[in-house]
């Protein structure tokens, strides 16, 4: 699974910078992409990227500012123009469908696929048999979200090597066996499944935040995570004027990490008054705090 993040900017896109949009490529897991956030030129930053718009399924928007959301019209619209057909499923808060429907039925875009769109509650939001998504409110002055992925986790693999040397044979017992049964082997013997089956493998969880002060909300859906992904604003210094914008510091987001036991902590929403250099060195503030932190830059991707 491939994390990748096609904008990386706070406010307004600058020449390094896109607006706000991240993609999760689960094209192995599922065949499919989840986007999260879409900020304006979305879809042009997906142009120069890996990723097609025909695999997108779900897009999960954080909330409703411009710089996250402007790019939703023109992204469905086009999709439609490169054989995206089968349904997509639009999450976000109170208004994203006002937003959606009438931004294509003002500009007379006629979708070719099915669209779902679920305005979301603090609470599960999704669960299949490979993934629960659920989401909580955070403090950001209008209604935004954080959202929390968590893979289910994968049964253990048969011991195959381990039953040739027992002398049981392989054939239709392994299915059996692999679901932990007891089988009776021709010769006679009991063979417990349960014994030749490694241990579970834990699902991966990831939690990606819309633009928020700290709250206290953030540490359920951050816990013993993969991947936390964050805003990160402003530098440490200006703590209080990202009081007062509704935004995190790179230290609010390292402390968040840290407490909350995750693994990797990567900063993004970075406001254009940091160039290059800059950045490295919010990175490093984070990092006094939260060792395991890296700064996103535009088409940066993270093996999850
Ligand atoms: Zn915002």
């Amino acid at each position: 699974m491939e994390l990748i993040f096609l904008g990386t900017g706070a406010g307004v896109p600058s020449k390094n910078r896109n607006v706000t949009s991240i993609a999760i490529s689960m094209l192995n897991e599922r065949n499919a992409i989840w986007l999260f956030d879409c900020g304006e030129g979305t879809q042009h930053q997906i142009l120069r990227s890996s990723i097609r718009l025909s695999k997108l399924e779900k897009i999960f928007i954080t909330h409703l500012h411009g710089d996250h959301i402007f790019g939703l019209p023109g992204l469905l619209s086009s999709r439609s123009f490169q054989g995206g057909e089968t349904e997509l499923t639009v999450y976000g808060p109170t208004g994203i469908a006002a937003f959606i429907e009438n931004s294509l039925e003002l500009s007379g875009s006629h979708l070719t696929y099915p669209l779902q769109v679920i305005e979301v509650e603090p609470g599960e939001i999704f669960r299949d048999n490979q993934w629960q998504v659920v989401c909580d409110e955070l403090d950001h002055g209008i209604s935004s979200f954080g959202y929390r992925l968590v893979e289910a986790d994968k049964p253990g693999t048969l011991d195959a090597a381990r039953l040739k040397q027992e002398g049981v044979p392989a054939g239709p017992l392994y299915q059996e066996l692999k679901q932990g049964k007891k089988v009776t082997l021709p010769d006679g013997r009991m063979i417990d499944g349960e014994a030749f089956i490694g241990p579970k493998q834990k699902g991966r969880i990831i939690a990606i935040f819309g633009d928020t002060r700290p709250q206290e909300n953030e540490r359920a859906l951050a816990e013993n995570a993969d991947i936390v992904v964050h805003e990160a604003t402003f530098e440490a210094s200006k703590e209080e004027m990202a009081k007062e914008y509704m935004h995190s510091t790179t230290t609010d987001a390292a402390k968040l990490a840290q407490i909350a036991g995750a693994k990797h902590l990567i900063l993004t929403h970075i406001s254009s008054r940091y160039d290059k250099e800059a950045s490295l060195q919010l990175c490093d503030e984070a990092r006094e705090v939260f060792p395991n932190t890296d700064i996103a830059e535009d088409f940066a991707s993270f093996t999850i």
